[in-house]
C-alpha cells in the first residue's frame, strides 16, 4: 500500500533525466526543490501597476536555501566518484548545505568561514551538521582562493558553484517555475555574489528554450545530447535576466572585481564572482542587466515582504524584490509583465539582524488582565 503512494523525492528523482547522472546512481537528498512560487498581491496593490509578480520561494529549501539544489546533486557526484570528504569556502549557505548533504552521505566537510560575517542560523547549521568549520581572518574571496589551492592536492571535493554539478542542480529551479506558470516569465530578478545562481536559472530556461518546436523524442539541442531529456515542456522565450548586488560589494557594477566588499546581506558580501564571465554573457544573452541597492534599501524591502506578504527571507535575498519593485515602478519592467524573484534563503538564517531592525517593536506590559486589555484597545483605536 505505502509503495503506492506518490512521494515527492527530491530534484534528482524528478529531473533526473535532464542532469549528467547516471541512472543508477542513488541521489543523496533531503527532498530539496518544489518550492512555492508564492503570488504578491499586497506589494504589488501597494505600486498600483498591473504586473504578476511572483517570488520562489526557495528558504523553504531543507537547509533554508537554494543551496541544496546544488549539493543534493553535487554530493551525489562526489559519491559516485568515490570521494570521501568534500570542501568549500562560503558566507554562510554553502556550509550548511554541503555538511548536511555530507552528514546524510557518511562524508566529511570541510567549511571555510569568514571570521564573524557568518549569520548565525547558518554557523549553528554547519556545527549541528558535524562540519569541521575552519574559521578564517579574511573574507569569502579568501577563503574561495584557500579551498581552490589545498583542493589541488587534498583528497577533497570542492563543492563551491565552480564545481559543475551545483549549477546543474539549481538550473531546475527554472523548471519548476516554468511548469508552474506554463511558460517563462518575462523577467527574472536574483540576487548576485558568485553569480552562480543566475548562471543556473539562465542554463535551466535555455534548455526547455532549445526544446521549442522539437518533438518529444529529440535529444536536447542545448547540451548537445549529453542529458538524456527528451520531453515537454517547452517555451518559445527567455526571460530577461536581472542581477541585483549590495552597493558595498557590486563587482558587477564597478566592472572590476572589489577587494574588500561590505554589506549587511552577508549572503553576497563576495567581490570577487567565481561566475563572472558566466554571468556577463547571461547579461547580455538574455538582455538583462546589473543594478545595486544600499544596505538600507535592502533591510527595508526584507521587512516590507515579511510585514505585507507574510514571506521572511534572509537580507540578501531581499535584493531580488528591491530591484523589482524599483524596475516596476521606473517601467523598466512594463506593465502587463510576469516577473519571478527569488528568494533565495530563509529570514531565519539571520536573527540577529532582523530583531535589530524591529527594536521597539516588542511591549513590556504587567502580566495582568486589565494592562494586557488596555495594550491592546490603545493598538485597535
Ligand atoms: C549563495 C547565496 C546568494 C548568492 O548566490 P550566487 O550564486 O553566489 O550569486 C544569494 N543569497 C543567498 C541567501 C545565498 O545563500
Amino acid at each position: 500500500m505505502s509503495e503506492q503512494v506518490r512521494r515527492y523525492t527530491g530534484l534528482i528523482d524528478r529531473y533526473r533525466d535532464r542532469l549528467p547522472l547516471d541512472p543508477a546512481v542513488p541521489a543523496v537528498s533531503l527532498g530539496e526543490g518544489g518550492t512555492p512560487l508564492i503570488r504578491l498581491h499586497n506589494l504589488v496593490k501597494d505600486l498600483g501597476r498591473d504586473v504578476a509578480l511572483y517570488v520562489k520561494y526557495e528558504g523553504l529549501n531543507p537547509t533554508g536555501s537554494f543551496k541544496d539544489r546544488g549539493m543534493t546533486v553535487a554530493v551525489t557526484r562526489a559519491v559516485e566518484e568515490g570521494s570521501r570528504a568534500v570542501i568549500c569556502a562560503s558566507t554562510g549557505n554553502t556550509s550548511a548545505a554541503a555538511a548536511a548533504y555530507a552528514a546524510r552521505a557518511g562524508l566529511t566537510a570541510f567549511v571555510i568561514i569568514p571570521d564573524g560575517k557568518i549569520a548565525l542560523g547558518k554557523l549553528a547549521q554547519a556545527v549541528m551538521h558535524g562540519a569541521v568549520v575552519l574559521q578564517i581572518k579574511g573574507n569569502f574571496d579568501v577563503g574561495m582562493r584557500l579551498v581552490k589551492e589545498v583542493a589541488a592536492d587534498a583528497p577533497v571535493t570542492v563543492v563551491n558553484s565552480v564545481n559543475p554539478y551545483r549549477l546543474q542542480g539549481q538550473k531546475t529551479a527554472a523548471f519548476e517555475i516554468v511548469e508552474e506558470l506554463g511558460r517563462a516569465p518575462d523577467f527574472h530578478c536574483l540576487p548576485v555574489g558568485n553569480a552562480g545562481n543566475i548562471t543556473a536559472h539562465w542554463i535551466g530556461y535555455s534548455e526547455l528554450w532549445a526544446r521549442k518546436g522539437a518533438a518529444a523524442t529529440e535529444a536536447c539541442a542545448f547540451c548537445g545530447g549529453e542529458c538524456r531529456f527528451t520531453g515537454e515542456p517547452q517555451i518559445s522565450t527567455r526571460p530577461r535576466m536581472l542581477g541585483y548586488q549590495a552597493a558595498g560589494s557590486a563587482p558587477f557594477l564597478r566592472g572590476a572585481m572589489v577587494d574588500e566588499p561590505e554589506t549587511v546581506a552577508t549572503a553576497i558580501r563576495i567581490g570577487h564572482p567565481q561566475s563572472w564571465t558566466q554571468a556577463w554573457k547571461v547579461a547580455e544573452e538574455s538582455g538583462g542587466r546589473f543594478a545595486e541597492f544600499p544596505d538600507e534599501e535592502l533591510l527595508a524591502v526584507q521587512k516590507r515582504l515579511a510585514a505585507r506578504e507574510g514571506v521572511f527571507c534572509e537580507p540578501a535575498s531581499a535584493a531580488s524584490l528591491a530591484g523589482a519593485l524599483r524596475d516596476i515602478k521606473s517601467g523598466y519592467i512594463p506593465e502587463g509583465s510576469t516577473v519571478v524573484c527569488t528568494l533565495t534563503g530563509h529570514g531565519l538564517k539571520d536573527p540577529d539582524i532582523a530583531i535589530e531592525q524591529c527594536k521597539g517593536a516588542i511591549i513590556d506590559v504587567d502580566g495582568e488582565r486589565e494592562a494586557v486589555k488596555q495594550a491592546i484597545l490603545e493598538r485597535l483605536a
